[in-house]
């Protein structure tokens, strides 16, 4: 008998096409009159439907939102928001965005309702990570989770192939790691065999047509059952090592997601070999982290670190930080495996 404890993250979920018809209802719901509309510049016709559909309950918008959560943008929205007296935050975009509203939310206890616009799965998870003088630091709370997520497949279809594929292969990770989770239970186990397979239908369907739009919602309901699975379950060496390379490196977020996950995969293979099993099933291949990186490559996603802009210098020090502090994961981290993951993923090696 499998022994657990599950904690699930309340959150109201509003899911279709055409939803962003029910914001100013969900605002509603939660008591708000006043909203603090946030944004980023490349989303500015997202914006401005957000913004129609609010009519009259938009008091201010802000569309500095910046990868990574910096504490300077968070201070500046943070005064706009009190100045105008805004009772609600919307936000309407990718995980960026999503780390903004929650930033606020950290420090004003305002409710959230959140568009999102890509894959990353930050909306249904209590976890922010915030950027000052160069570092990233991760914290997670009640007062971080938003209350209500709003997907509409309509504000994906703006997003490029190449960024779907990214953003795509980032939730696969997500579930990927939840399968060999030391806190994993037969909820999470559902919910993240179901993204994989949801993911790998969806993507080469988009590879052939972006704005097909059952591809995008297959894409946009595996989003959300493996942000669940994020908020739910411990994640391990893949998501530590993404973590490090991205705050310590300035790689793109979703781009290094999708180059490490079949490493990080082949490196946990022999100490999760069920794990491996179900995700090659669901995946409809013989061999898991294999057939992640053929997924990638046929997508002509990015398969090496080196093509992000990662300099060979840096490896040793990548490796220190990912085995500096002990945590959860499958296979015992060991200075030499981390280097040689970290080796293949930089050259673009092809696991075997
Ligand atoms: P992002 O939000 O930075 O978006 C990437 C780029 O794509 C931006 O320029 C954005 O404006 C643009 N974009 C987004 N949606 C678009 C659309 N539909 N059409 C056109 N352009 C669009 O990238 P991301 O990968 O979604 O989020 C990355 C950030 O989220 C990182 O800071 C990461 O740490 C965080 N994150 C947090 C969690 C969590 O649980 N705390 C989970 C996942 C990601």
């Amino acid at each position: 008998m499998r022994t657990f404890v599950h904690t699930s993250h309340p959150a109201r979920v509003v899911f279709g096409s055409g939803t962003v018809g029910r914001l100013a209802e969900e605002v509603g719901r939660l008591g708000g009159s006043r909203v603090l509309l946030l944004s980023s510049p490349p989303l500015a016709e997202a914006s401005a439907r957000v913004r129609d559909a609010l009519g009259g309950l938009v008091a201010a918008e802000f569309d500095g939102a910046a990868m990574h959560t910096p504490l300077e943008v968070t201070e500046r929205a943070l005064a706009l928001l009190r100045e105008t007296g805004a009772d609600c935050l919307v936000s309407v975009g990718g995980g960026s965005t999503t780390g903004l509203s929650k930033a606020l939310a950290l420090r004003t206890d305002l409710p959230q309702v959140v568009v999102p616009t890509t894959y990353a799965g930050s909306e249904v998870t209590p976890v922010l990570g915030e950027t000052h003088e160069g570092r990233k630091v991760t914290r997670s709370s009640a007062a971080i989770l938003p209350e209500t997520v709003v997907y509409d497949v309509d504000f994906t279809l703006s997003l490029p192939l190449a960024m779907s594929v990214t953003s795509g292969v980032n939730a696969m990770a997500h579930a990927v790691e939840a399968l060999y989770s030391p806190d994993a239970d037969q909820v999470t186990d559902r919910q993240a065999l179901d993204a994989i397979s949801r993911i790998a239908r969806a993507l080469p369907r988009l590879a052939a047509d972006p704005a097909d739009r059952e591809a995008r919602g297959g894409l946009l309901q595996a989003a959300w059952l493996a942000g669940t699975c994020l908020a739910t379950v411990g994640m391990g060496l893949h998501h530590k090592l993404c973590h490090t390379l991205g705050g310590s490196f300035g790689l793109p977020h979703a781009g290094t997601h999708t180059v490490v996950l079949p490493h990080a995969m082949a490196y946990n293979a022999p100490a999760a070999p069920d794990a491996m099993r179900r995700i090659a099933r669901a995946l409809g291949v013989p061999d898991a982290p294999g057939g992640v990186y053929d997924l990638v490559a046929s997508l002509g996603g990015p398969t090496s670190l080196r093509d992000l802009g990662m300099p060979e210098s840096g490896l040793p020090r990548a490796v220190e930080l990912a085995v500096a502090t002990p945590y959860p994961n499958p296979r015992e981290l060991t200075a030499e495996g981390v280097a040689g993951l970290l080796a293949d993923a930089w050259h673009g090696r092809r696991p075997q």
